[in-house]
């Protein structure tokens, strides 16, 4: 990861430019929750479409739902969230501080070991054979280790007693193992085929922060492929490869990307990785791909009573699908997208530019229209509602032209019209690019066609 790139320096920009904010801040926040701006909304709005584009729009073996985030709270002890779903948490005896067992040994090995799939029993082994210590206070005085279940709840409140209780949903994969017979039905779609879906998840995290990194509220986008489990490992290895390439695309340098294949697997699965991403901390999960098994299929048509198998419509033969999982949180591809983009360039008379070399299809504003003089504004806001109805622009009278072409660059819009005494005699006018500076100039009516050509996302 580039030097420059800090997380305070992320989190400062996006609060300063519209990107981010804090949860709630005019009443002092409310940790690890974010509010994302005028330009952050965009952004993420961009990365989602980019997403839905490549694993759906293009893809005609997937489809869409929009499952309800508030679920009939059986599906919970079908998914085995009630009972089991936890992370491992302690809490230091000395500092008084709670930390997640699997994070410090996995912060321990530096990465080495992973913990998933590891009891409490061996977590508290690891941790008294190799000395872990406590990251606040540097004491080994831990108390044993407790599932802690981070699923929010609330409540129908009917009649105030514990079965009204209903969950925020922890992950949004079980609105697609709900519909999987729903979909199947009106698609007619055949086996191998994938229900994908963006939506928020709720996570009453132990150890949240690191900016987006970690919340209590987030969205996913992921999709579960139903496929024979003879092709099951080809399919993952191919969600594996179209991951990377995803991330690739968007902007992410190869060498800040890396699979991290698990060890130790859920007892249902063949195969489990995460890609990781070096952010400003570190290589850290960016999203996953699991091999689920028949475990998700198999837990509902037990939960539900319903039939859950598939009939293949040539060999009439009847089975569970096996499970493949894509899933990346939005939010975290936000921040990995962010960290990537910031650049601080020297310029040669001696300033700092700081510029976000944003992918111009990711870019929230894709074209800032910028009048030399206020007495120009009146074309520049005729060229502002020509090229408002193709894309999103932004529109700027204010300070010099220096200043505002650096305020689009540290908001990385790929282009700046300007427009002078020029554009009144001759209908053309200069449009500047973001990463080069260069400055061409080219008739109004070309303008809408060159810029949609920039950025589209192929
Ligand atoms: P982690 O090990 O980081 O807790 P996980 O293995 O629990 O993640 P999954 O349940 O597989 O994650 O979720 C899929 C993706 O959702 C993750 O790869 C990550 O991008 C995102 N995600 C999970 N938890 C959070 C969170 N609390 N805040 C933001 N994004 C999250």
């Amino acid at each position: 990861m580039d030097k420059k790139v800090t997380m305070d320096k992320i989190v400062n920009l996006c609060k300063s430019r519209g990107f981010i904010f804090p949860g709630s801040e005019i009443y002092g926040g409310f940790a690890n929750t974010w509010d994302f701006g005028p330009i952050g909304v965009e952004f993420k709005n961009n990365i989602k479409r980019a997403w839905w584009k490549r694993f759906v729009q293009e893809d005609p073996t997937t489809y869409g739902v929009d499952a309800a985030i508030l679920m009939n709270p059986t599906v919970w002890q079908a998914s085995g969230h009630v009972e089991s779903f936890g992370d491992p948490k302690m809490d230091c005896k000395n500092c008084k501080t709670r930390h997640r067992a699997d994070t410090l040994i996995e912060a321990h090995s530096k990465g080495k070991i992973s913990a998933e799939g590891m009891t409490n029993e061996e977590m508290e082994a690891y941790i008294e054979e190799h000395d872990v210590k406590c990251p606040v206070c540097g004491k080994r005085d831990f108390t044993a280790i407790r599932k802690f279940n981070p699923m929010f709840t609330t409540s129908r409140a009917m009649t105030g007693d514990a079965s009204d209780v209903v969950y925020l949903r922890p992950e949004t994969c079980q609105g697609e193992y709900v519909n999987f017979l729903n979909v199947q039905r009106t698609t007619r779609a055949k086996v191998p085929f994938a229900i994908a879906q963006i939506g928020k998840s709720f996570r009453n995290e132990i150890t949240p922060g690191n900016f987006l990194f970690r919340t209590i509220e987030f969205e996913q986008m992921e999709l579960q492929k139903f496929c024979k489990d003879s092709d099951s490992m080809d399919i993952y290895n191919d969600y594996k490869n179209r991951a990377l390439n995803f991330v690739e695309d968007l902007g992410l340098a190869s060498d800040h990307l890396r699979y991290h294949d698990h060890d130790k697997l859920a007892h249902y699965a063949k195969a489990a990785c995460d890609i990781q991403y070096l952010f400003p901390m570190g290589w850290q999960e960016l999203n996953g791909i699991h091999h689920r098994g028949t475990w998700d299929l198999s837990r509902h048509q037990e939960f539900s009573g319903k039939n859950m198998n598939y009939l293949d419509p040539i060999t009439n033969e009847k089975y569970l699908p096996t499970v493949i999982e894509y899933s990346i949180g939005a939010d975290r591809l936000t921040l990995a997208l962010l960290c990537e983009a910031y650049d601080e360039e020297e310029l040669e008379n001696g300033e700092t530019r700081v510029v976000m070399h944003i992918l111009p299809a990711l870019a929230p504003y894709k074209v800032a229209i910028l009048p030399l003089q206020k007495n120009l504004s009146e074309k520049a806001k005729e060229v502002y509602s020509m090229l408002s109805k193709e894309f999103m622009c932004d529109y700027d009278e204010a300070g010099s032209i220096g200043k505002r072409y650096r305020r689009q660059d540290e908001i990385g819009t790929p282009f700046c019209v300007t427009i002078d005494f020029d554009t009144l005699e001759n209908n053309t006018v200069t449009i500047r690019n973001r990463d080069s500076m260069e400055q061409i100039r080219l008739n109004i009516d070309e303008l809408a066609k060159y810029i949609q050509d920039s950025v589209k996302f192929n």
